[in-house]
């Protein structure tokens, strides 16, 4: 791959034939201070006055070397690098446990109302009465699906949302005199963020092996319970893709344990409007807002996190809270009296995805809502049948939830791995499956087609993996570990980038 004397990849190497170097009109976009030049600007300033300054040794003694750029050079760059962006809008974007469905325009339209855009997290509460009726109405819906007695708006994401729940399950421990109880179970399959969560709040987190069929193992739990323990921590549906038959049993486990049950909620699309978790006897759970009601949330955010609680955590919920009255819904503020854990964001939570998720659940409806997750759990059942005929399949027997879950047996002796085959998905323009997730898997690839692909669509997206599957069975190994070959940087080396990050440009 060629560097530049920054050590950024570039384009330079491509197999292109043009003059330009480009491909068709798919630009491999260099940095803004690649196009810029120091010594220019694209904007005609009258010269500064000169003052004293008042900065003392804290005025910066060297220029400050930003590239000027001309409007129309700053629109480009900030265009085409959009265009390299591939999204849910440009085609089918398979992210196993990131659950990209589409994002209805209705929600933008609803979102965009200036009500809601505009809103001031401090304006009076007399002029936001109709903001925190969304809020109290999404936080209704949301109790009313999960049959559970609270609800905490403000949690900014899954992973927010985890901590909030843990936080209270801390707290309802502290008022029983239990504080000492330092142990979170938290099963092999886990999203990452699970032990992450447990262990950044102090706990200590004891694994829980799954059974050969993927599934948590409740004799495992049993004989992980002690006084010690403060809680578990299990994702159902679990990130196998499978729901998880023996809940209702570790939930009664852990209560006679004396320990509360935390669910990672943000596989709920695949369950909402079937299950009520609430009646499996889960005591918080978190939901993600920016997967199962939409919205968009590819590059890494927004997010809304909001976490359901049962009756027993109810009263530790952080502030602040909406609480219904005669005279219109009203916003607690302030601890008091209250046994609530405090406040975790500094405001009420994120408006516009509040508005997408509640426009998405009033124009589903409830059936809707339900239908959405049957043909959540369809599609990915009939990308497994379909791929059933070269992928292997860890727990290929069952039926699986929203998610396909294939492991990298199938590519043995191909000097194929699970990334080499996303990478030539690029080629193909689609956007690769998670890959090497859950860990529990030999070469995960973790497959969700969610509810929004068409037939038409969901059999283009099968035709071409199992086209590529035999492409790699026939010993076509060079065109996927060379691949992408059509994407305009090729292969990065995503080990360097990660570990020896280069954040700053050095001016020569
Ligand atoms: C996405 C996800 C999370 C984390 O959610 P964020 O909003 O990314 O913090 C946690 N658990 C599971 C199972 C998830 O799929």
């Amino acid at each position: 791959m060629s560097m530049n004397q920054q050590g950024r990849p570039t384009n330079a190497g491509k197999t292109t034939d043009t003059i330009t170097n480009e491909s068709a009109l798919l630009p491999a976009e260099p940095l803004l201070f690649e196009i810029g030049s120091r010594d220019h600007t694209g904007v005609d300033l009258p010269a500064a006055p000169q003052h004293k300054s008042r900065l003392g040794t804290f005025k910066r003694q060297t220029p400050l070397e930003l590239p000027g750029l001309s409007e129309p050079e700053t629109m480009r760059h900030y265009v085409r690098l959009s265009r390299l962006n591939y999204s849910i809008d440009s085609g089918l974007y398979p992210l196993g446990s990131c659950t990209m469905k589409h994002n209805p325009r209705l929600n933008e339209k609803m979102a965009r109302l200036p009500g809601f855009a505009d809103v001031h997290p401090l304006q009076p509460i007399s002029s936001v009465e109709g903001a925190l009726e969304v809020i109290s109405e999404l936080g209704q819906w949301l109790m009313t699906l999960t049959s559970t007695h609270a609800v905490a708006m403000s949690p900014k994401a899954g992973a927010h949302g985890e901590l909030c729940g843990m936080m209270a399950i801390r707290a309802a421990h502290q008022d029983k005199g239990e504080g000492h109880r330092s142990v979170v179970l938290v099963p092999e399959s886990a999203h990452g963020t699970n032990p992450a969560t447990a262990a950044f709040l102090g706990y200590k987190v004891k694994p829980i092996p799954a059974k050969a069929d993927g599934t948590v193992d409740v004799a495992a739990v049993e004989e992980a319970l002690s006084p010690d323990v403060a809680a578990i921590m299990l994702t159902n549906p679990n990130t196998c893709g499978l729901f998880e038959p023996d809940i209702k049993k570790i939930a009664d486990a852990i209560h006679a344990a004396g320990a509360y049950f935390y669910c990672d909620g943000a596989n709920f699309n695949a369950i909402m409007g079937v299950v009520r978790p609430g009646d499996l006897g889960i005591d918080a759970m978190h939901i993600n807002l920016h997967k199962t009601f939409s919205t968009p949330h590819g590059g890494g955010g927004p997010g809304a996190g909001p976490v359901v609680l049962s009756q027993v955590l109810a009263p530790f919920a952080p502030v602040p809270f909406i609480r219904r009255s005669g005279s219109g819904p009203e916003l607690v503020e302030h601890v008091g009296q209250g046994k609530s854990l405090g406040r975790l964001t500094a405001f009420h939570g994120q408006m516009g995805m509040f508005t997408r998720a509640l426009t998405y659940m009033l124009s589903h409806g409830g059936d809707g809502l339900e239908r959405a997750a049957k043909d959540a759990v369809l599609n990915a059942n009939y990308l497994k049948v379909r791929l059933s005929e070269l992928f292997s399949m860890p727990y290929g027997e069952q039926f699986c939830m929203h998610e396909v879950l294939c492991d990298d047996e199938f590519l043995k002796g191909t000097g194929v791995t699970t990334l080499d085959f996303a990478k030539a998905m690029i080629d193909e323009g689609y956007h690769p499956m998670t890959m090497y997730f859950p860990l529990v898997v030999h070469g995960a690839m973790l497959i969700e087609p969610t509810e929004s692909e068409s037939l038409n669509e969901l059999d283009r997206f099968a035709d071409t993996m199992l086209e590529l599957a035999r492409a790699a069975l026939d010993g076509e190994t060079e065109r996927f570990t060379s691949a992408p070959l059509k994407a305009p940087l090729r292969r990065l080396d995503e080990t360097s980038a990660a570990r020896n990050p280069k954040l700053k440009w050095i001016a020569e």
